[in-house]
């Protein structure tokens, strides 16, 4: 009798030590995934000429990708909070854009006032024949913080032109996308702006030549400042993007110069997934957007993936990044992924996105205004892809 509940016991004992050994061995592996996952921006890899499109190209590229398909269920589930047949999507929609103000605590009083910008400079590009201006950016009767950039323009134009404006990722830089120094993003302002489109690109309020300030006087500057300010003021980076970028869009939508109606957004990496919130957080007010480098799972980021500068726990607790695509339907949206892009979350994820949003787009009517790009270099701005996009929304 004892001799069995010995026997018994060992045996449960051995069951239950291996059964813990490989919780042990999966969680490692998980957090190993983890620390790989934080962004790694500035890698350029080689740059390929060929684009192609996934529906076309996918079967090829699938191997390239670096977890097996048959993984990526288990370790990207599906979160999205949108039930289609359960939410109603006007609602859903609404709910996402009031939620997300209210939690990364917007300032929507700030939002109200002008733009003012204010010209330091400029010069001609004759090989483009484009116009660099060095540009100053606040809002009217506000100092806690300003912007400094560049607007990029065709030096001929007739009639009011399409505007777009640009938002950084990590390491990226106005001086950059204004083509004054090389990164990942190929100068692609310049580009933009020699296809007929007015481009503004500015440096968030505590990078670059940008100025952020607290009520005690305290000055932010650096990325890693953004940390002591939230933990000084209580405040979230993303309202502080979202402000950042609003005062942007107001600034080229008071330009005499642009047509209101025809103003999009876009960025890669930080500048991607920004790209995205803003989208959802004020389609209404803008004409498109494209996001490169961008769809990193919001149960990544709780679990520690990306940089902690965009994180807001409640936003990540109750949605996905998924549900900013919904929300932003059926505004012109494009996506772009490199397939060598080491960042792993965005591609694993794009199956789950692309799920999501298209039906929303073609229950919409408008099937033809999400899209995917797919290229084969790594982590980096891909301009033609971006300017065929723009190109065909707003119209240069
Ligand atoms: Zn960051």
């Amino acid at each position: 009798m004892s001799n069995g509940f010995s026997k018994t016991y060992r045996f449960l004992l051995v069951i239950s030590t291996v059964m813990l050994a490989a919780l042990v061995a999966s969680q490692f592996y998980h957090w190993r995934r983890i620390e790989r996952l934080q962004e790694q921006p500035g890698q350029m890899a080689d740059q390929l000429e060929t684009i192609h499109h996934l529906e076309i190209r996918d079967e090829e590229y699938r191997p390239l990708r670096l977890v097996p398909p048959e993984k990526r269920p288990e370790l990207y589930p599906a979160l999205s909070t949108f039930r289609p047949g359960l939410d109603t999507l006007g609602i859903f929609q609404r709910r996402v854009r009031t939620d997300i103000r209210r939690w990364i605590g917007l300032d929507e009083e700030l939002l109200q006032r002008k733009a003012l910008t204010s010209s330091l400079g400029r010069e001609n590009i004759d090989s483009l024949r484009v116009v660099r201006e060095k540009v100053e950016l606040s809002f009217e009767g506000f100092d806690h913080w300003s912007l400094r950039g560049y607007l990029l323009y065709p030096m001929e134009a007739q009639g009011p032109l399409p505007g777009v404006f640009c938002l950084n990722g990590h390491k990226g830089s106005a001086v950059g996308v204004a083509g004054l120094v090389e990164d990942y993003t190929y100068g692609y302002g310049l580009a933009l702006a020699a296809a007929g489109f007015k481009v503004l690109t500015f440096d968030w309020c505590f990078e670059g030549e940008s100025r952020l300030v607290d009520s005690h006087g305290r000055v932010y500057h650096g990325h890693d400042s953004i940390f002591e300010y939230i933990s000084e003021t209580g405040s979230t980076g993303l309202a502080l993007y979202m402000e950042n970028a609003c005062c942007a869009l107001k600034a080229l939508k008071e330009d005499p110069a642009v047509d209101p109606e025809r103003v999009g957004v876009t960025g890669i990496s930080r500048g991607g997934e920004l790209t995205t919130y803003f989208a959802a957080l004020f389609s209404p007010d803008i004409s498109g957007y494209y996001a490169s480098g961008a769809g990193f799972p919001f149960s990544y980021r709780k679990l520690g993936g990306g940089c902690k500068c965009t994180f807001v726990e409640r936003v990540f607790d109750n949605y996905e990044f998924s549900d900013l695509l919904v929300a932003a339907a059926p505004l012109p949206a494009g996506l772009q992924l490199g397939v060598r892009d080491q960042i792993l979350g965005y591609f694993d994820n794009i199956d789950n996105l692309l799920e999501m949003a298209r039906p929303v787009y073609a229950g919409l009517g408008k099937p033809q205004n999400f899209g995917l790009d797919i290229h084969d270099a790594a982590h980096v701005y891909r301009v033609d892809q971006a300017l065929a996009f723009f190109k065909q929304h707003l119209k240069p």
